[in-house]
């Protein structure tokens, strides 16, 4: 049987995807094709400005490849995604964007204490936004920006973990052997 169309006044569900992206990874990008795909009607991907992390991309340059990496996604679903920056509290932020629903990646072990606090926070300052976890695909579970800007200083090959203009830009930055 179809599924039946949703209703032309069906609630447009808003998520909203935060994070560092300094830079963005091919983990990161996984999520945000997920969500696009089955879970938002609408997706904002907010990077934070993150200055107390000392990020090693500007904020303008982390905006600019994520930019660049979600104008390639085509959502089959049609779900918009925007990019924006942010610097306020993130739940704040949230009801900005009219966003019920937190997207996070969730790899292994070693994210779930951290997210598991802020999520109880969150839910506290506003109980009306849900956050939901994605758990990071078998085959991204391992990348994360931190290793990745490692691996490039080092001289690694860091082509499965970021798409390739993102390495172009890594590698830019920090020396190491070209792909
Ligand atoms: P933050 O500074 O908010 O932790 P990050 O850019 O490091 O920002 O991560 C943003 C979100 O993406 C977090 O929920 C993080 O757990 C998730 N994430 C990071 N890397 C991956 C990955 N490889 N697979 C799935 N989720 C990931």
């Amino acid at each position: 049987m179809m599924t039946p169309p949703l209703p032309e006044n069906a609630p447009r569900r808003t998520g909203l995807y935060p994070g560092s992206f300094d830079p963005i990874t091919r983990g990161h990008l996984d999520i945000i094709a997920r969500a696009a795909d089955r879970l938002c009607d609408r997706l904002v991907v907010s990077v934070a400005v993150s200055e107390q992390k000392k990020p090693l991309f500007s904020l303008q340059e982390r905006l600019d490849m994520v930019r660049a990496e979600v104008d390639r996604l085509t959502p089959a679903s049609g779900c918009a995604i925007t990019v924006r920056a942010f610097d306020s509290l993130l739940i704040h932020h949230a009801a900005e964007m009219g966003a019920r629903m937190i997207i996070r990646g969730l790899r292994a072990v070693s994210d779930f204490e951290y997210e598991f606090q802020m999520t109880g926070m969150n839910a506290r300052l506003n109980p009306q936004v849900e956050t939901v976890f994605l758990m990071a695909s078998e085959k991204h579970q391992f990348i994360s920006s931190r290793f990745v800007k490692e691996i490039c200083a080092l001289g690694g090959d860091i082509g499965s973990f970021v798409p390739p203009d993102v390495a172009r830009r890594l590698r830019e930055k920090l020396g190491g052997a070209a792909a």
